[in-house]
């Protein structure tokens, strides 16, 4: 049930004065509840909360905080339709798809469990001494990744499961031994409330300690409070450019700084090489369409940005392109905002001097293509940003030098794509390198929407698509940006943790003198 409630640690609490409403942004109408503004001392009382949870929940086994969080998941699909609907009805997004990003939330839990108990994503390191090397002595020396502390975690408007309650971000922070505090998004409030008390649940099932999971509703105090408070050491995000710079400068202000793991969204540029659009110009033209218009264009990897160089074809293709887009409905978007904001900025692109384009859009939603010369995209940096929505630029290059230019000009990218024969690649190496350069996942023939959870998954790019390229938000590796590595020098075996005695007895891969093994030191 839902209980329009913040929650510190397990215990309900709505002291707040301030209200928020739940919408359904397709049909305007309200939920019932009424969710309120997580007070200054609710936020203190969770991250306090947190810290003190923080030393019992790191010292857990792998074993039983990976039974948390497959728990949380097993909670997740019991809520059955309840949530299903719940999330429908917040986001306008259909049952397929939050059904599919149920599916992706619970594996995420799931494999996050996995790595866990296999136990090698610590990162193990051991050099033994080498007491009578001259002219000093080496001592032994040993390292891993261990968890940070409390990780402020900030709901996604456009993953309203997958990046938001337990998502992504607060499944690799509770796996590394991190207590969350989430700040629910305020577009899936009920969303939200369910998942919570679905990790709650799975907390107290478990025996984890009060406060190893908090979550606080609000706008902009609730979020700038968890992030100078000192007791957070680490954030997770998604959402604007605006809003994580917000976060990264408010971090790197305090009097101890912090991470800041921020996804803010890219313009995902696809390159189409002249032979490869010559002999696939209406595939490609209808692929593009696919997925420009994939959930409303409301993925942090839509390509919004599309390369070619002049041509009979270029011209096919986005006549092409354009009329699919026409015939394409308008889909629901998020929220107000959200819709709001693409009209505007969709329209600014739409009238910026020699754009071409359709007429001004005018429902949110409205899929469209606009053109516009390299020389101008080059010159113009208001159409390097993003508009998040279903709308994309074609960028006409003359030549060669001048495609190579434009991408000289893009700012860092979560994925970058290219269409191209092997003679193509041949020839536009010089391009293709300078597009890996600007990007986290570069594509080859495919387009980037659709993000595939694996361990070789890079999902972050160059600044400013993420706020440290060298992270990832999706795959195993999300674990590390809660962690930080620990060297012990010359411990007694038995003090040092599990992971780095002698005998193994997790059985983990480490490199011990530069060789990797699971055997244990003689
Ligand atoms: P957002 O405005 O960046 O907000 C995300 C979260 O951060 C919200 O909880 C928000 O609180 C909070 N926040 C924003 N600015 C803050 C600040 N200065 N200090 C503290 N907290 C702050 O993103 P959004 O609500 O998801 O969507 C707005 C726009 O973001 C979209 O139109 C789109 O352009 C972009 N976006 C991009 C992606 C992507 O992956 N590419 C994904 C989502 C959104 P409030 O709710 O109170 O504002």
């Amino acid at each position: 049930m839902i209980t329009g409630k913040n929650y510190i640690g397990q215990t309900g609490s709505s002291a707040g004065k301030q209200q928020l409403i739940s919408f359904n942004p397709a049909t305007r109408a309200t939920h019932g509840e009424v969710f309120t503004t997580a007070t200054t001392d609710e936020v203190s009382q969770a991250i306090t909360l947190a810290t003190k949870a923080y030393k019992a929940y790191r010292q857990k086994s792998a074993a039983s905080r990976a039974e948390f969080l497959r728990t949380i998941a097993e909670n997740i699909m019991a809520l059955d339709m309840e949530l299903v609907n719940r999330a429908m009805a917040e986001t306008g997004l259909p049952e397929a798809r939050i059904k599919g990003e149920r599916g992706r939330t619970c594996n995420q839990l799931k494999s996050f469990a996995a790595i866990l108990e296999e136990g090698s994503w610590v990162n193990a390191r051991i050099d033994t001494a080498i007491p009578d090397r001259s002219p000093a002595p080496k001592p032994d020396l040993r390292k891993m990744d261990m968890a940070v502390g409390p990780v402020a975690v900030f709901g996604a408007s456009n993953f309203p499961l997958a990046y938001s309650t337990a998502g992504g971000d607060t499944a690799s922070a509770l796996a590394s031994g991190c207590p969350v505090i989430v700040k629910g998004h305020e577009s899936h409030l009920g969303t939200n409330d369910l998942v919570t008390q679905a990790i709650l649940n799975a907390a107290e099932a478990t025996n984890m300690p009060d406060g190893v999971f908090s979550m606080v509703n609000g706008g902009i105090a609730v979020g700038q409070q968890l992030v100078k408070d000192e007791g957070v050491k680490a954030v997770g995000f998604t959402g604007s450019l605006a809003g994580g710079r917000a976060l990264m400068d408010s971090a790197a202000q305090r009097k101890t700084p912090i991470p800041v793991y921020a996804e803010m969204g890219s313009t995902n540029p696809i390159l189409f090489f002249p032979e490869k659009l010559q002999e696939q110009t209406e595939e490609l033209a209808e692929t593009l369409a696919s997925s420009v218009t994939l959930g409303v264009g409301q993925f942090c990897t839509s390509p919004g940005l599309l390369i070619g160089i002049k041509s009979p074809a270029l011209d096919k293709f986005k006549s092409v392109l354009a009329e699919k887009l026409r015939q394409s409905p308008s889909g629901v978007m998020l929220n107000e905002g959200i819709g709001q904001s693409y009209v505007k900025n969709a329209n600014r692109v739409q009238t910026t001097a020699s754009v071409e384009g359709s007429e001004l859009i005018e429902t949110a939603g409205k899929p469209a293509s606009v053109s516009v010369s390299a020389t101008s995209f080059i010159n113009n940096p208001t159409l390097h940003h993003e508009v998040f929505g279903p709308f994309t630029i074609i960028i006409e290059c003359d030549d060669k030098n001048q495609m190579l230019a434009a991408v000289k000009a893009i700012d860092g990218q979560l994925t970058g794509s290219f269409m191209a024969t092997t003679q193509d690649m041949e020839s536009n190496a010089d391009i293709i390198d300078a597009l890996r350069e600007r990007v986290g996942r570069i594509i080859c023939n495919g387009v980037p929407t659709g993000v595939e959870v694996c361990p070789s998954m890079q999902h972050g790019g160059p600044y400013p698509a993420s706020s440290n390229g060298r992270y990832t938000s999706v795959g195993r590796d999300a674990i590390t940006r809660f962690t930080r590595p620990v060297a012990f020098q010359s411990w007694p075996n038995q003090q040092l943790p599990d992971e780095l005695k002698d005998e193994n007895p997790k059985g983990i891969w480490r490199l011990v003198n530069d060789q990797w093994t699971q055997s244990g030191i003689e």
